[in-house]
């Protein structure tokens, strides 16, 4: 083993439907297209915001971060794309993984890399995949609508081709002809919830946390070791914060202290109405939808606040790239929370 792999699951819901997955056939490269946003500010997204869209796993320069557990789906290729039942004879939902390599901003490139390759490494052995054929990218299934990992990895001078060989390589150094445990059973994954007697660098990661939140641990610091000064920062978190007081740093204290750091920070920038927008509607809402349409690349044309037909049609072709939105060109709750993904996504 070289890195370890962090388990901290988000609550089922949108992002996780908590369906069985199927076999695991393959793997879906990513890269989360935000420059900047770490593992754990991507996790506190789908945790709050809930989107049903998500990956398993988020990699950047510190942690290889499971949110999604990889026997369960995760929405991370459209459904509608026919690429992957061509190759796979399965929808990527539910027969692959997907892995989100984050990247820009603050994080060390070259570090999330190599977590990112490693891991990709350790998926080939834990489901026996195929070096050569069992890795694909998401640009490679959805080629109209993504760019990623590629756009990502180009930037630093990596080729697709780099990328695999670089997988090969970490296999061959790190898999082959070693018995590797279960991150679980060794105990290089972190299993929470972690209290008084762990130690480590997740363990250093909280009490850094604990500290940049105002709780102070004035006598030994982030020295890696949960003792009594960090139970009692804990304690005092948590009774801030109305969580149950156990001093123990379990996900959901773990997901407030979060949180508190790193406030999610949507793209808000194409706000969307609310209510139900149709045909002949007019006014500041149509505009807001136009923009936002345009902006996902279903042009209405004008952006005029004016709901007529190219705006409907708009909306129409909109709705009909989702199997779970009627193609009726009525723009309301459903379509609004499809929209609102897209352009996340693409932030
Ligand atoms: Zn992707």
């Amino acid at each position: 083993m070289k890195y370890n792999i962090t388990r901290d699951y988000i609550n089922t819901g949108e992002s996780r439907p908590g369906e069985a997955n199927g076999t695991i056939q393959f793997i879906v490269s990513h890269d989360t297209g935000n420059p900047g946003s770490t593992a754990y500010a991507n996790r506190n997204y789908f945790e709050n915001v809930n989107p049903a869209a998500s990956a398993h796993t988020f990699i950047d320069d510190r942690y290889i971060l499971e949110i999604i557990p990889l026997s369960e789906v995760a929405y991370h290729v459209r459904y509608d794309v026919p690429t992957d039942n061509r190759l796979y004879g399965a929808d990527a939902n539910r027969a692959a993984i997907g892995v989100e390599l984050c990247w820009g901003g603050n994080i060390n490139f070259n570090e999330a890399y190599d977590r990112y390759v490693w891991y990709h490494a350790y998926l080939v052995d834990k489901f026996n995949l195929d070096l050569t054929e069992d890795i694909v990218a998401h640009s490679t299934l959805d080629p109209s609508r993504r760019t990623d990992p590629e756009n990502a990895l180009n930037r630093y001078g990596i080729s697709w081709d780099d990328f695999l060989n670089d997988v090969t390589n970490a296999y061959s150094n790190y898999f082959v002809g070693e018995q590797v445990p279960e991150p679980v059973v060794n105990g290089a994954s972190v299993e929470l919830p972690v209290g008084v007697g762990d130690e480590g660098s997740f363990v250093r990661d909280i009490q850094n946390k604990l500290i940049r939140a105002g709780y102070g641990l004035p006598r030994y610091g982030a020295d890696g070791i949960f003792g009594d000064e960090t139970e009692s920062a804990v304690m005092r978190f948590q009774r801030a914060r109305g969580l149950r007081v156990d001093g123990l740093v379990g996900q959901q204290t773990l997901s407030a202290l979060n949180t508190m750091l790193t406030a999610p920070t949507p793209r808000q920038d194409f706000p969307l109405p609310d209510g139900i927008l149709q045909r002949g509607d007019e006014g500041s809402g149509v505009k807001q939808l136009q923009r936002a349409l345009k902006q996902i690349n279903f042009d209405p044309q004008y952006i005029d606040g004016i709901y007529g037909p190219l705006t409907e049609d708009a909306v129409r072709r909109f709705q009909s790239t989702y199997a779970a939105l009627d193609n009726d060109g009525i723009y309301g709750p459903n379509t609004r929370k499809y929209i609102r993904m897209e352009l996340e996504e693409q932030s």
